[in-house]
């Protein structure tokens, strides 16, 4: 069942209002109206019959005070005039509560970062228009929620995005112009996850004329991420295509959000978010600790910046004291504990690895377009992340180590050399343990390793000095 894609179908909702009996004049016979009415709409237990005469029953109680919420009136607990006024209403069929639905056996994703892929692109839009619609829906999702999503350009991601039409290889053929739109496959391996957009709908930017990839594809999501639809004509998950949104005021009905946050709970910077003891944070490193090891060191505009953990180190040629910085209070779209980053002074930019995504900065700007995947320079697949780098402003090369190898790529070519990797023991002798970081200074590189720093001269081709780690430090 897991398997089976979820049609978003134009079909007319139907949602029959019918009145109900009014309160019978005896307690009795309002107590089986009050019983029937908890039962029917806010999914009171059918055996709870025998707490409802008790006044003091806290199930029965907290399903009043749900309904009196969820109806606009006083929430009091207590049956009274109001609250039986509004039970012997005329109402919808459709239960108050548990609108939204998760997938049979509740599938959800067991990490918080995804990844995903636009796997090819409609005809009817420009490709930025389809990468912003699709951005733009799993933010929908991402405010939240404590997820995050992370763009792949090849390779299997969580959550493959592609456009097809009629039979496409998923034994659920779309059917031409209209009725099915879309369809989505739950949280999963292999095909689950995968969202397809059928290409014989004509998909639009805006609502007036097509349908409006964005928000389909925020609906389609919300089944890639485990909801299932919700019976919630107000909801996002609604299983019928509304093209009155207006797109402007858009957002996630209260039924969305209780769905998917009852899968992954609330956004972490939310401040609704409950106070949930948070995993200890790695301790603060302290800059003269004699064991201290870099993540990564490079220069930024003739500064030093060297990472660690969720933090970087600024140390100005001009002054002593080096600024302690977390990384996200300046580029809040890179990640913690990156592998390697290099600049490249003469397109004032610097680039930033971790596993195999790589990001672009410009001082306190993240580049527009990023990350993307370190396959895109040139390296082989079995390459999985960079350990250091570091780019030659002379002779416009950049040196990628990777455990004991390097790779060395042409900035001006903007191609991987060929004939690479080799050894970095041979051509960088002295220099024979991994690398953990590498930035150059004075016409020198210097490679760090552990608590141990290595000043070698490219010219020379031999280590000049060894020094500790945090020498730059003045410790
Ligand atoms: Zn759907
Ligand atoms: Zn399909």
């Amino acid at each position: 069942m897991k398997n089976l894609p979820v049609l978003l179908l134009l079909c007319v909702g139907v949602c029959s209002g019918y009145p109900l009996d009014g309160p019978s004049r005896g307690e009795e016979g309002s107590m089986d109206l009050v019983q029937h009415y908890l039962e029917n709409y806010y999914n009171l237990e059918k055996d709870a019959k025998q707490f409802i005469k008790r006044k003091d029953s806290s199930p029965v109680v907290k399903k009043i005070q749900e309904m009196q919420k969820f109806l606009g009136l006083e929430v009091t607990g207590k049956l009274d005039s109001d609250t039986m006024r509004m039970m012997g209403r005329p109402r919808c069929g459709v239960p108050d509560v548990g609108h939204f639905t998760t997938f049979p056996g509740t599938p959800k994703w067991q990490k918080n970062h995804l990844t995903y892929r636009i796997v090819n692109y409609t005809p009817d839009l420009p490709r930025q228009v389809v990468d912003s619609a699709i951005e733009k829906a799993l933010r929908v999702w991402a405010e939240v929620t404590p997820l995050t999503f992370s763009r792949m350009y090849e390779g299997e991601a969580d959550i493959m995005i592609s456009f097809a039409v009629r039979e496409h290889g998923d034994f659920s053929p779309f059917d031409g112009p209209g009725m099915v739109l879309a369809h989505a496959y739950a949280p999963g391996p292999g095909i689950n996850g995968d969202a397809h957009f059928d290409d014989d709908e004509r998909w639009a930017d805006d609502t007036r004329v097509g349908t409006n990839l964005f928000l389909v594809a925020a609906h389609e999501l919300g089944h890639s991420l485990g909801l299932f639809h919700s019976a919630n004509s107000e909801a996002l998950m609604f299983p019928v295509y509304k093209s009155f949104t207006d797109l402007a005021t858009f957002r996630l009905s209260q039924d969305d959000v209780n769905g998917i946050q009852s899968l992954y709970g609330p956004s972490l910077s939310s401040p609704e978010a409950p106070r949930v003891p948070s995993p200890p944070e790695p301790a603060t490193p302290a800059k003269c600790d004699p064991a201290l090891s870099f993540d990564a060191v490079c220069t930024l505009r003739g500064e030093i910046l060297f990472f660690k953990d969720r933090h970087f180190w600024r140390q100005s040629l001009r002054t002593t004291e080096p600024g302690f910085y977390l990384i996200s209070s300046f580029w809040p779209s890179l990640p913690s504990s990156i592998d390697a980053a290099y600049e490249v002074a003469s397109r004032d930019t610097v680039f930033i690895f971790k596993g195999r995504q790589f990001w672009a900065i410009r001082g306190h700007e993240a580049q527009a377009g990023y990350p993307r995947s370190i396959h895109t320079l040139g390296f082989p697949a079995t390459v999985e992340k960079i350990d250091a780098a570091i780019s030659d402003k002379e002779k416009k090369k950049t040196y990628f180590f990777v455990e004991d190898k390097y790779w060395r790529f042409d900035e001006k070519r903007q191609s991987m050399e060929p004939g690479f990797p080799k050894k970095i023991a041979e051509h960088f002798p002295g220099v024979d343990s991994k690398v953990d970081a590498v930035f150059e200074q004075f016409g020198f590189y210097y490679f760090f390793s552990g608590s141990s720093q290595l000043e070698f001269d490219p010219n020379a081709k031999k280590v000049t000095h060894i020094l500790k780690s945090n020498s730059w430090f003045h410790c």
